[in-house]
């Protein structure tokens, strides 16, 4: 097992529960007041309390992906006290993206979507740090700007990305949490590679495009739930979605879901 045991079988009886493993001579981060009152809606829930926030203001995730999925997720996770994150996206700012992308604003129009986007999120939670990257995601950059990080996040909606990001997370032995999202179906899953199936293991279930038709609450809901399990792993409540796949249709309002297992053939995990 690569994480530790955090399970408090008080709230989760019975639940295996794992955090991804800290770095060595990472320190937990103490809050301030001012973030111990930004954050006690939160704090009060049973099973997420002082020890949880210090957790998650620890963390360093890299997000791949500032679209409608990305601006979803990073929206929330930063909110919620995430203490730093790492969001790559290389396109520039269009009219169409206006319809689903909700950190950008009519006056961003041509712009640098990484930076706009940080900068929104700088201005939302002064205490996250935001560090933003005009890149295309590749063999070359993967490993360099995943270093460090407790948890990885595609929400790109680009299987070329998701491939880079399960090696990644295969040699940093972290979970990948992926949302993506086709018409009017959007679908969420966490890889953890040594833990559960790792994305090389299903490769059928993740074709997909980089520009799908879309209505933009669909982005948000599956961002926003993106953002709910990364949540549940930094905070060490564990992954809700290892071996599963969520699938959400919105043309019927119903979430289903599917059981996914290692492929003992994996070129991924078998290395
Ligand atoms: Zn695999």
């Amino acid at each position: 097992m690569v994480g530790r045991d955090c399970r408090d079988s008080s709230i989760f009886p019975g639940t295996p529960l794992f955090c991804p493993t800290p770095k060595k001579g990472t320190a937990i981060t103490q809050l301030s007041p001012a973030e111990v009152t930004r954050y006690s809606r939160q704090m009060t829930l049973d099973g997420w309390g002082r020890e949880a926030q210090e957790r998650l203001k620890s963390s360093l995730i890299f997000i791949a992906g500032a679209g409608g999925l990305g601006s979803a997720t990073a929206l929330y996770l930063l909110a919620a006290g995430v203490g730093a994150i790492r969001l790559l996206d290389d396109s520039r700012v269009s009219l169409a993206d206006l319809s689903h992308q909700a950190l950008l604003r009519e006056r961003d129009l041509g712009k640098v979507k990484a930076t706009v986007a940080g900068n929104r999120l700088k201005e939302i939670n002064p205490f996250v740090m935001v560090e933003s990257h005009a890149k295309k995601l590749s063999e070359y950059n993967v490993f360099r700007l995943t270093a460090g990080c407790q948890a990885l996040i595609d929400a790109s909606n680009d299987p070329g990305a998701g491939s880079l990001l399960n090696l990644a997370a295969k040699r940093r032995k972290i979970p990948l949490v992926r949302a993506w999202v086709w018409g009017v179906t959007g679908r969420l899953s966490t890889f953890w590679p040594g833990q559960g199936p790792c994305l090389a293991c299903l490769s059928q279930e993740t074709s997909s495009s980089h520009h799908p038709a879309l209505l933009g609450p669909l982005a948000g809901i599956m961002g926003t739930l993106q953002a709910l399990e990364v949540l549940r792993i930094l905070g060490g409540l564990g992954p809700a979605l290892l071996g599963r796949v969520l699938i959400f249709k919105g043309d019927q309002f119903k979430f289903t879901e599917k059981t996914l297992h290692p492929d003992p053939h994996c070129r991924v995990c078998s290395t």
